[in-house]
Order: C-alpha cells, then structure tokens, then sequence
C-alpha cells in the first residue's frame, strides 16, 4: 500500500473514534454568549492531544470582552514536535456555539447519530472540524512517526462575538506568527471539496443625526432628528446603493450575490425609547433630538477603506451643505480588511492535491461573504498562508437542526492527513 492509501486507511478506521468525539464535544454547551463551558471543552481536547504527545497550554484572555470569573475565556494550544526541525501546521477551530434559538426537532447539545448525520448545536460550525483536524493528525502521527517539523491544533475562544479573546489574543501574543507556525488551516463548514481562501472586509458605522427637542404639537419649535435621518437614508437609496450595485470583485465570493459591495442597515433608533414589554403606558409627545443608524458596509479586497468611508462621509457633508440645521457625527464601531491567500501558496496547493486524491474532482475555490478568524492571523499574526477548509455546509449555521455528515468529516480528515504528509513527511 502506498502512503496515501495508508493515510486514507488509518482515517477510516477511525471512523467511530470521529463520531464519538464529535459527539463529546457537541455535549459540551459552549454558548457565546455568554461564554460557557470554555474550560471543560479545552480540557477534554487537552487530554486527548496529550495521550498523543502534545504539549498542552490553556490559555485564558484575561480582560478580554466577556472575560469574568463566571465566563473565562480559555483556549487551548496544542503543539506536537517531530523528529527533527521543520515547517509548522497548525489546525484552528473556534469552540464556541451561538444560541440555540427556536425550531429544533432535536436535542440541540444531543449530539443523536441519526443516517449519518449527528445533530446538534456546533455540529457543522465547527465541532464537526476540530474533531475532524483530531482524526487527521493521530491518522498521521500512526502512519508518519518519523515527520519533520511540527503539529500545532487550537481550539479557541469567541469566534462569533469577534474572536478578540481567541485568535486575536493568542496572535497578539505570537502564537500565529512566520517563525512559530507556517500554514494554517481553519476546518469551517465550507464544505469538504472547497477551499475557502479569505473574506471581504468590514466597516461597522454608527451614525446619529442631531436635533432639538420640543413638544409634540409645536414640532416647529424644534428639529427633528429622525426626519433628517429620513434624508440620509433617502440619500443612501438613491445614490449609495446604485453605486455599490456598480462594484464588482474578481474575489470568487459565495454566494454570487455577495460577489459586490453590500450595505446593510443594522439598527435605527430615534425619540423616546421603546417600552419595556407588557407596558401599557402611551408615548409622551415630543420632537426626537437624535437618531442613530449603524451600517454594515462589506467591502472587496479592489477598495480601499478610507475610499469606502469617504463615501459616506461625502454623502454626508452633501446634506449638511444643502439642508438647513442638518448636523451629524459618525463613529467607526469595527473595522476588518479584506484577506485572501494566493491560490500559489503551499498550504492552498496541498489542500488542492488533497482533494482531488480523496474526492476525484478537483477543489473549487471561495472566498466568504463575512469574515473569520483569518482576519487576525492576516493582520496582527502576519501570517498570509491561512485558509478555511472543513466538513459541513455553511447554510446550516446557526440554523435549527444543525447537522454534520459522518462521510464529509471522514473525507475531510483524510484530506487533512494528507496536507499534513505532504507539508511534513
Ligand atoms: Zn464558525
């Protein structure tokens, strides 16, 4: 038997071992937020990689968003040196879940095998990856002893909210950077014969209009904030849209509809505020002296930030020229620039060998509409050789009823166990 054929055999084989893993992880409840079960979830994967030969860190961010005595946030490291110096691989996955929400038909952390699926919160996003990155490397370690360089995986915190005490802390801290870690790859639902090399970027914007208050049934003594907001929305239809529709990337971004710039209006809030629910009491009358909006703006790696901020800004600076009384301020609440990886780099090259020796078919390429934990591998790691590549399909996070197959992780950990013999034996 060749080695591929050995590094496939080894995978299959440890096809119950995938399952129940999977299992043991969905059973741990990791909600964000508010931040849940990160230690034990670290632990048991800590336990497991050890027996393996790993040397174990967890990690808590301390101070980060969420981070308290009641929610810490941990990440696990786990690194694993071969027989002599080399290049380092490093599997990533976020161990964090979002809510459940409403509509199951299943016990969300369950984790039930029913026809080749195991349901549950996290099965796809991403408990399904990790444990198939677990597979894959103990499939390598049995076939491969002797390899040169090292295994790195991580399980890590806050991916959904931001990945500030996560990714973004352990690069801040040189765990993602040329030198510890040469590639790496993020097992995210992208589906088993895709490779995922990066993300638009993102501008978060708060905008409020200002006004001043009076009463209700005199509005002409005051100004209304959300009629001048009305203007900056009217402007936003008429000119911002039409000149985003316009703005097209050569970024293979799924699905096609996100293959442009896109904005969207998150919230608006002006005047009173709501009341609380089950409030019977009627709304005082009075002239709201401030609105706020915040846009998402999504842009491609052809625009330039200060470009896309600009045009707003343009927009309005225009209204506060034409309108009488129309003041504003804006504020940046987030921003992420866009990352993609060259199609050359080794990572994506042995990713793509993989593939097709597992599935027969060639790799498409993607690139997400929103972004992931590769933003702070790019940006503060410095580390460009990033993708996404993992079982699962991407519509089915966060949804009710999550599932991952049993097939597309055992394919997917036999396409990482071969990336890893290609990178490292
Ligand atoms: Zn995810």
């Amino acid at each position: 038997m060749d080695r591929t054929a050995r590094l496939k055999a080894e995978v299959e084989s440890r096809r119950d071992a995938l399952i129940a893993l999977t299992q043991a992880l969905i059973r741990v409840p990791t909600l964000n937020p508010p931040g849940r079960n990160y230690r034990e979830i670290c632990e048991l994967l800590a336990e497991r990689l050890a027996r393996q030969g790993f040397a174990v860190e967890l990690l808590r961010a301390t101070g980060t968003p969420g981070d308290c005595e009641d929610f810490p946030r941990w990440n696990l490291v786990a690194r694993r040196e071969g027989e002599r110096p080399g290049q380092c691989v490093h599997f990533n996955g976020h161990h964090d879940v979002v809510e459940v929400g409403h509509g199951w038909s299943r016990d969300p952390f369950g984790a039930e095998l029913i026809d080749g699926r195991i349901y549950g919160r996290g099965a796809c996003d991403m408990k399904g990856g990790i444990a198939s990155a677990v597979i894959a490397a103990e499939a390598f370690l049995a076939t491969c002893p002797d390899f040169v360089g090292a295994i790195e995986i991580s399980a890590t915190a806050d991916e959904e909210s931001g990945g500030f005490g996560g990714v973004a802390w352990l690069a801040e801290r040189g765990y993602f950077s040329p030198g510890r870690v040469d590639h790496v790859i993020i097992p995210e639902p992208l589906h088993k014969d895709r490779i995922c090399l990066g993300h638009r970027g993102v501008w978060w914007a708060e905008i409020e209009t200002k006004g001043r208050i009076a009463h209700g049934s005199m509005p002409f003594l005051g100004d209304s904030a959300i009629r001048h907001m009305g203007a900056v929305l009217a402007e936003i239809e008429e000119t911002l849209y039409p000149l985003l529709a316009h703005k097209h990337t050569a970024m293979p971004v799924i699905p096609e509809g996100a293959r442009r710039s896109t904005l969207n209006i998150n919230s608006i809030h002006g005047g009173e505020a709501e009341p609380e629910p089950g409030s019977t009491a009627l709304p005082a009358p009075c002239v709201a002296d401030r609105c706020r909006i915040v846009i998402d703006r999504r842009f491609l790696i052809e625009e330039d930030l200060d470009e896309v901020k600009a045009e707003v800004t343009r927009l309005l600076d225009g209204l506060k020229a034409r309108r009488p009384a129309f003041d504003y301020e804006i504020r940046t609440l987030f921003e992420v620039i866009p990352s993609m990886t060259e199609r050359a780099a080794p990572v994506v090259r042995s990713t793509a060998a993989a593939i097709e020796a597992v599935l027969g078919r060639e790799a498409g390429y993607v690139v997400s509409p929103g972004t992931y934990d590769q933003k702070h591998i790019d940006r503060i790691g410095r580390l460009k050789h990033c993708i996404a590549y993992g079982p699962g399909q991407l519509e089915l996070a966060h949804q009710p009823d999550e599932w991952v197959g049993v097939e597309d992780m055992l394919d997917s950990a036999k396409v990482l166990t071969l990336v890893l013999a290609e990178l490292l034996a």
